[in-house]
């Protein structure tokens, strides 16, 4: 390392150039980001360390829908570090309860269960499932299933992976978990059949298949899980970590359709992109099944994330994010159709979380649009070799959202 950087490091001013080399030499190999480093963020705006200035279309995967460092969160966030930051559960803390209290009442359940990461809250749903399944389904021992859907995404432990068809997340990590049963995304008949095996818990679903490129399923789709999972006994369990708190213009993608999962998982903008921030909702009677001592977390229900998740909250409610995302969703979307152009083959989603699916043409791909679009003053991240997602935070204006649109039309015209 040269000495100029080192005295970079020190005084907290790295470029670009050398943050990007730090990552690529001290760093796991294990994402591809766009070359963009990112050192400030207020709302939809952020900056490099140059002081270029850029939109964000892809919010942290959604994580940051109340818009970077918002000053009601960072307020809740710095009064609380001030305060009481970890007790784990050994204690009772007093903030967790008005948390859990606040949660319970906005989502319509009556229990739930802190965590940190989407991924460990996704691990936690199963846990409960299963344990569900043997005490009150009446499982024989070891031999609970849960359904879940090809192109699902639920994030990375051995558990969740093992649950993935996606060659990516699998290859060189076995063994897996046994007692998933993978059926196609979309497909109630094929669900149907499935959940009548006996040994069934749970059904793990994503509203809307978020990772896999933002599928869409058809209208109808969740009404019938709904029917499917009450006719079999079969807990339904919403995966909402990237389609709850706002992103798809309801509170959770679910509200479209006017269904209650039996099991609902929340992560990402629970934090307003803050810190990890997850949670478990259930009702008692499916709760309950976990006793003390049976699952939990050092940090999950801490005083510090539940105050930052509390502000969190308001803020999407305050806000109206909800509202905004639905009614610019529809604007994005409609304008990204009308745009006239060879690459782009389909337009798709709700609210804000919407992705374009990009045709190749003369060897480029959703990767160069995307670095077009950095180029222009916009980041958004390709999802496979041929969907970009465009998932700004909430908080967008339509004054942004139209310089966004004409900065989106502008780059595909390039090419
Ligand atoms: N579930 C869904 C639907 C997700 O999209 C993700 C992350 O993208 C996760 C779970 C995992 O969340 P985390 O990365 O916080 O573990």
């Amino acid at each position: 390392m040269t000495q100029t950087l080192d005295t970079a490091l020190v005084n907290g001013l790295v470029s670009s150039a050398d943050a990007m080399a730090l990552e690529e030499n001290y760093g796991a190999h294990n994402y591809h980001p766009l070359p963009v480093v990112l050192a400030k963020g207020e709302g939809v705006h952020v900056w490099d360390p140059e002081g270029v200035h850029y939109f964000d279309f892809l919010s942290a995967y959604s994580a940051v829908n109340q818009g970077h460092c918002h000053p009601a969160i960072i307020g809740a966030l710095v009064e609380q570090a001030k305060t009481l930051t970890l007790t784990s559960r050994a204690f009772f803390n007093n903030v967790l309860g008005e948390y859990e209290k606040k949660l319970t009442e906005l989502f319509g359940y009556t229990m739930m269960l802190p965590m940190n990461t989407g991924v460990e809250a996704d691990e936690t749903a199963i846990k409960l499932a299963r344990k569900w399944g043997y005490t009150k389904k009446g499982i024989g021992e070891n031999r609970a299933k849960v359904i879940v859907c090809e192109g699902n995404f639920h994030g990375r432990t051995m558990g969740i992976i093992s649950a993935s068809t996606d060659p990516d997340c699998l290859n060189g990590f076995g063994p897996f978990l046994p007692g998933y049963v993978k059926i196609p995304y979309n497909d109630l008949a094929a669900l149907e059949r499935e959940a009548a095996d006996p040994d069934v818990c749970g059904f793990l679903v994503e509203p809307i298949q978020g990772e896999a490129g933002v599928f869409v399923p058809d209208e109808g789709y969740l009404k019938g899980v709904r029917e499917i999972c009450d006719r079999h006994n079969v807990l339904f369990i919403a995966d909402e970590v990237q389609t709850g708190i706002a992103r798809t213009g309801r509170m959770l993608a679910c509200d479209h359709e006017e269904v209650r999962p039996d099991v609902l998982i929340l992560g990402k903008a629970l934090s307003g992109g803050v810190l990890p921030v997850s949670a478990v909702l259930a009702d008692k009677e499916i709760m309950l099944c976990i006793h003390p001592g049976e699952h939990g977390s050092t940090y999950g229900g801490n005083p510090l994330a539940c105050r930052v998740a509390l502000a969190a909250m308001d803020v999407v409610r305050d806000e109206k994010l909800a509202e905004n995302a639905e009614r610019l969703g529809k604007v994005f979307r409609a304008r990204m159709q009308a745009i006239d152009h060879p690459m782009i083959e389909l337009v798709r989603g709700k609210g804000l979380l919407n992705a374009v699916v990009v045709k190749p043409t003369n060897g480029k791909t959703a990767w160069d649009v995307c670095l077009a679009l950095k180029e222009n003053g916009l980041l958004a991240k390709p999802t496979h070799d041929d969907i970009i997602r465009f998932a700004p935070p909430l908080v967008i204006t339509d004054e942004q959202l139209e310089e966004c649109i004409t900065i989106i039309e502008k780059t595909f015209h390039q090419f």
